[in-house]
């Protein structure tokens, strides 16, 4: 039986840091992972830059065969080619942006970010807009009968169809996942970034935007090039030390519930020095 595989790396800018890739002898009709890792030489709080590349072998095969179908039988060749649908969780500043930006643009998905979602119906002052705010404020999650049909409604357009998403944020609980498995969207991949809080609260309440370019800068770590840069930027209403730990508390209550979903497709990439995928059912360490 044919076998298929996806191949995961995950690299910080700088010296190699210890690197495992599994044998692609995938006899089972499991998928097949692999991942390096290396660390950055400036520091533990620079960026962690994560690859995600198809192993050429297998790459036409999973393209055709969305990996949740392969899980229970033999592959089926479809006509037409699956786009790459991703989800990418972790907690308040564990690098899901700078991770979306790189994905993105290498594969050509839509982002959709259930934050950014949600900011945009605050900005445009909607009963949605104003409900969701005051959730949001508390660190607390939006109920669900607001952002389960934001989202679906947006996974269904178009471009997100033909060109495959990432999605970012969501789902965030139990309710939402089943939301969508109801609809049978599911994703090729679960991406779980896990940081220390530690460095997530110094993240958070350093952390600027730059409403002109849509920058984000730290005040400590990426400072903004100028005096004219650093006079106009602004931070997120709910980014406060107070406000991200109900955030991280949030995230921590609800993130396994989320995860027993997606079992078969996650991959976890553990603060930059440890990296977990989980592989015909075994997580292996590196
Ligand atoms: P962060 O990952 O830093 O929490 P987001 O922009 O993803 O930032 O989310 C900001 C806030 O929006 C969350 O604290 C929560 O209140 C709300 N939110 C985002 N996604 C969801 C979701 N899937 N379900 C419910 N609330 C959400």
């Amino acid at each position: 039986m044919a076998s298929l595989g996806i191949s995961i790396s995950s690299v910080a800018a700088g010296r190699p840091m210890r690197s495992l890739a599994s044998s692609p002898s995938c006899s089972n009709n499991k998928p097949f992972a692999s991942l390096n890792a290396t660390r950055s030489l400036e520091s533990s709080r620079a960026p962690f830059r994560l690859e995600i590349s198809y192993d050429r072998r297998f790459s036409d095969e999973l393209r055709r065969q969305p990996l949740a179908a392969a899980r229970s039988g033999p592959v089926v060749a479809a006509a037409e080619p699956e786009p790459m649908k991703i989800m990418i969780s972790g907690p308040p500043a564990s690098g899901k942006g700078t991770q979306c930006e790189l994905i993105k643009k290498k594969y050509g998905l839509v982002h959709i970010a259930a934050g950014d979602l949600l900011r945009a119906e605050i900005g445009a002052g909607t009963e949605n807009g104003k409900r969701a705010k005051e959730y949001m404020e508390k660190g607390m999650l939006v109920p669900s009968e607001i952002v389960v049909m934001m989202v679906k409604e947006r996974l269904l357009q178009p471009d997100a169809q033909e060109k495959g998403w990432l999605l970012d944020g969501y789902p965030r609980s139990l309710s939402q996942a089943t939301a969508l498995e109801d609809l049978r969207i599911q994703p090729d991949l679960f991406i779980l970034l896990d940081v220390s809080e530690e460095i997530l609260i110094e993240r958070v309440v350093g952390r600027r935007l730059d409403p002109v370019t849509g920058k984000i800068y730290h005040l400590k770590y990426s400072p903004p090039e100028n005096e004219e840069i650093a006079a106009r930027l602004t931070q997120r209403f709910d980014d406060t030390e107070e406000k991200v730990k109900l955030r991280l508390k949030t995230h921590h209550q609800n993130v396994e519930d989320v995860l027993s979903t997606y079992k078969d497709v996650i991959f976890k990439a553990k603060e930059i020095h440890c990296c977990v995928v989980k592989k015909g059912g075994a997580f292996i360490n590196c």
